[in-house]
């Protein structure tokens, strides 16, 4: 897949939705291209990360990133005292805009907290409850059903893959590296589709080896594989909020370069069938706390 990149935009806060979807479709529009978005739709609790700060790790990276800049001082209190606000039953008009604007909407999460927290140690019925909870909160808000999904974090294992072939997603964004493969589980290969993120996130490179505001869109630049497909994962917290006038120059740098940009759905209507199978571990990942889930290189 030559000069590709698969855009996918996450959104996993109730301000991230309010503020930096709408945002983030004013930059689309302008260079008339169309994302995936992977939606959060229940409770917002992305507070009891601030309980994370007792970890080492987890304040380094909040240093690093000024993640409370990056998320604003409500996320603070967010879930911390009180349930957090449910984003879909407040901004189903975010939700419906953005797929009436033409881009793909899929589902991320019930509740992202929890779910990257907790769900590769659910039993299969918890899970298959998580996501069900999602998925119907967002058919409601859309009026059909979502056909893809993304784990919040990345945090997905094997039974996750399984449970969501009850689903009626036809491909899946849950891992990173690697092109668009067929999962197998246990022997068998999986009908959905997966689609890895190749290239790193804001939060994951900022404040790394030197990369800075003024060189991150060089250094994204600089890991574009021409020949191969690219798939870029943007937050509506981050490019949505301070870093929209960086994800706009990255935008036009790319398309004019040559670059086609393209959500998730039409990658995945391009390689099914034809792409190979492949398998899905867990391991360690720069600019990333504990283990994801990764394509396995041979
Ligand atoms: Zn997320």
């Amino acid at each position: 897949m030559k000069k590709t990149i698969g855009l996918r935009i996450d959104v996993d806060t109730f301000r991230g939705t309010a503020r930096g979807v709408g945002t983030l479709c004013e930059i689309l529009e302008k260079y008339n291209v169309k994302g995936t978005f992977y939606f959060s739709v229940g409770p917002d609790n992305m507070g009891r990360h601030l309980w994370r700060l007792l970890k080492p790790a987890f304040l380094w990276k909040m240093l690093r990133t000024n993640a409370a800049g990056l998320y604003g001082p409500e996320i603070v209190l967010m879930g911390t005292a009180w349930p957090g606000p449910r984003i879909g039953k407040h901004h189903a008009d975010v939700i419906r805009r953005t797929a009436a604007a033409g881009h793909e909407c899929g589902f991320h999460a019930w509740d992202h907290h929890y779910a990257q927290a907790r769900l590769m140690t659910m039993s299969r019925e918890a899970m298959r409850k998580e996501i069900s909870r999602g998925v119907d909160a967002l058919t409601e808000i859309c009026g059909a059903a979502p056909r893809t999904s993304a784990a919040p974090g990345w945090r997905a294992n094997e039974l996750l893959l399984k449970v969501k072939q009850e689903f009626p997603f036809t491909y899946n964004s849950d891992c990173r590296r690697g092109q668009p493969f067929y999962p197998v589980v246990d022997g068998e290969k999986l009908s959905q589709l997966q689609i890895p993120v190749t290239l790193p996130t804001y939060d994951e490179v900022l404040g790394r080896d030197g990369v800075g505001d003024d060189n991150y869109n060089d250094y994204q630049l600089s890991l574009l594989n021409e020949d191969e497909l690219n798939v870029l994962t943007i937050h509506a917290e981050a490019e949505g909020g301070r870093c929209a006038p960086m994800f706009d120059a990255y935008l036009k740098a790319v398309l004019d370069r040559g670059y086609r940009v393209v959500p998730l759905g039409s990658i995945a209507e391009e390689t099914a069938g034809t792409a190979p199978s492949g398998k899905m571990i867990l391991a360690e990942f720069p600019g990333r706390e504990g283990v994801l889930a990764v394509q396995e290189t041979k």
